[in-house]
């Protein structure tokens, strides 16, 4: 996974303020796009943060494969449980996070 960030999806700025590790906010002062998944740090924490401000809006129905709907429509009832995309992504990340110490525990027995 790339950790290049994609331009301000909002204006197309590339001037974007990383100096946090839970957000990034393009320096646009006319734009104000910015992603902040709250007090979300340590192992991993850029990585989810990049890629959540990597997410695009979805390829249209006809790029969609059988496959991709699918997995799409059994997401959707987890989807639902959250208020916004930027709540679902912050669960997402929490998961990751947790995961990711459950793993470092479990390898250090
Ligand atoms: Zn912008």
């Amino acid at each position: 996974m790339s950790d290049e960030l994609k331009p301000c999806p909002f204006c197309g700025g590339t001037d974007l303020d990383t100096r946090y590790e839970n957000s990034v906010s393009c320096k646009n002062l006319d734009c104000g796009g910015e992603i902040n998944l709250g007090h979300h740090c340590g192992p991993g924490a850029i990585k989810v943060r990049n890629a959540c401000w990597n997410a695009r809006p979805e390829p249209s129905t006809d790029e969609l494969t059988e496959e991709m709907r699918k997995a799409g429509a059994d997401m959707l009832d987890v989807a639902d449980m959250f208020e916004s995309s930027e709540d679902l992504c912050a669960a997402i990340y929490k998961s990751m996070n947790a995961a990711i110490h459950y793993r470092r525990a479990r390898d250090e027995d």
